[in-house]
């Protein structure tokens, strides 16, 4: 096993030349300079939601053709710090799972109903991970792109029937999670809460200090605990805050928001557990837009870095960075006479200046032609006639035939027309049952090697912890008799 990588092995990865790291930046603690006792003193757990593997695979060329670097979790994977194994994400009712049931699952070693936080389906509540390790002196942080009281920051900290009740959630971390970054201020200010309660002073009353500017985040403040909403819903997409100066200047990034956690957490003698989430490739996803996922991926990558500077001069951290599930699995396909056309229809990628999201705005009331000239301007793809037309009457709620029930949608029947452009093919317009893709560094990584049962991972956490609990848990068998009170989700859980 190396311990510092020789300028010469790096040179032929091209590291150096790709993105200018300092060789000293890339060796982790050596095994020779871990801890003896095998225990760490903080967990850091980041999960891109809902990345299926092409995500990963294409990021590192996405990287290149928008910013002129590639990915970092494409460089750790090469090291020999760094492993890749695999989580086997399954829920307690069915082969493909939700947020918060895969969430629930890592926080509380227990396969859930979806739709439910860290309740079984008898009513049984669990103990979510915060609490645990809260209760043995550390300090816990969750950091977000989507609102805080979203399925897979509350999976680590609340406990709730249905993760639709954000209302029920948002209160239930004062006093257990000293650092929350994200957005999801409608369920925190009275006047967008149905009881009108003030959550914001009833967290200040707790101790904690009131962010809501990207300035707060970048300035050299470290207060104990934090509560940071820095938008109404979810955090815009990466691609839509790049392309906004207002955005740019009031909403931190993921990799903002991280580093701020991180200084603040360093900060316990007792060590820290840390969720990391880039939660809005998931939402990209649902909604085919395969440049919204890679400029959030993109995202995420820049946070990985930020930990892994954190974490490299350490020999009492773990790194585990990670997905949910799968979502309706971009892949590139093969274009063109022996593939030929796959690399270039890929770069056309890099021209889209929009989500999905704002796209609906652009094109309201929009006959064909002004349809081709919104993909145009905002997509910076030139679709054909025909296609214009299907989307066209789509706006009008004249769905063209489509045989895949989960493209019968707007934004599934645009997904089908780009990919004859960019190459992006999909599975659906949902989540999926792959194996996820799971890499770990530092401490312990060596328990994240191969395929892991989701569940597994909450008692690696807490074996590597020092620590042990318990948590109740009900077999696929004895859940069956439950079915019919499964939670029901009312909205779709991306909005
Ligand atoms: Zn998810």
């Amino acid at each position: 096993m190396q311990d510092k990588w020789t300028r010469r092995e790096i040179l032929r990865l091209g590291f150096a030349g790709a993105t200018g790291l300092a060789l000293s930046r890339l060796a982790l603690a050596s095994p020779s300079q871990r801890r003896s006792d095998g225990k760490v003193k903080n967990i850091i757990f980041m999960v891109s939601d809902g990345m299926s593997a092409g995500v990963p695979s294409l990021t590192d060329e996405f990287g290149k053709l928008v910013r002129g670097k590639g990915s970092f979790w494409y460089q750790l994977l090469q090291s020999p710090e760094a492993t890749l194994g695999f989580f086997d994400m399954a829920s307690l009712n069915s082969l493909v799972t939700d947020s918060s049931s895969a969430s629930s699952s890592w926080g509380s070693g227990s396969r859930i109903f979806n739709g439910a936080v860290n309740v079984l389906p008898d009513g049984t509540r669990l103990t979510p991970i915060a609490h645990i390790v809260k209760n043995a002196g550390k300090k816990v942080g969750l950091v977000t792109t989507t609102r805080i009281t979203h399925a897979t920051p509350a999976g680590f900290a609340a406990v709730q029937p249905n993760r639709d009740d954000e209302d029920e959630i948002a209160p239930q971390y004062k006093g257990i999670v000293d650092v929350l970054m994200g957005g999801g201020l409608r369920h925190y200010a009275p006047e967008q809460r149905k009881d009108k309660r003030n959550l914001i002073e009833e967290y200040q009353q707790a101790g904690y200090t009131y962010w809501n500017r990207r300035e707060q985040v970048l300035s050299s403040e470290r207060p104990e605990k934090v509560l940071g909403l820095f938008y109404g819903s979810h955090l815009p997409f990466t691609i839509d805050h790049i392309h906004s100066d207002t955005l740019k200047q009031s909403v931190p990034t993921l990799a903002e928001m991280t580093r701020k956690a991180l200084e603040i957490l360093s900060q316990s003698r007792e060590g820290f557990l840390l969720q990391v989430e880039g939660g809005r490739v998931d939402h990209a996803a649902h909604a085919n837009d395969a440049a919204a996922i890679f400029w959030d991926q993109l995202a995420f990558d820049d946070a990985i870095e930020v930990v892994y500077e954190f974490a490299s001069k350490r020999d009492d951290t773990l790194v585990i960075i990670t997905s949910d599930h799968g979502n309706s699995n971009p892949g590139l396909n093969g274009m063109g006479v022996e593939y030929g056309d796959s690399n270039k229809a890929f770069a056309r990628l890099a021209q889209a200046r929009c989500s999905f999201e704002l796209l609906p705005s652009h094109l309201r009331g929009a006959d064909a032609d002004k349809v081709r000239a919104v993909i145009r301007e905002q997509i910076g793809l030139e679709i054909n006639g025909e296609e214009a037309s299907a989307l066209a009457n789509a706006l009008a709620n004249r769905m063209p035939p489509i045989w895949n029930a989960q493209h019968r949608n707007l934004q599934g029947l645009l997904g089908e027309i780009l990919s004859n452009y960019n190459g992006i093919g999909w599975t659906g317009t949902s989540h999926t049952a792959d194996y996820v893709w799971v890499t770990a560094l530092g401490t312990g990584r060596e328990e994240f090697h191969g395929l892991v049962r989701n569940t597994d991972a909450f008692y690696k956490m807490l074996k590597l912890f020092g620590l042990s609990f318990k948590n109740p848990s009900m077999s696929p068998e004895e859940a069956r008799k439950y079915l019919s009170r499964a939670p029901r989700v009312e909205t779709p859980h991306w909005v």
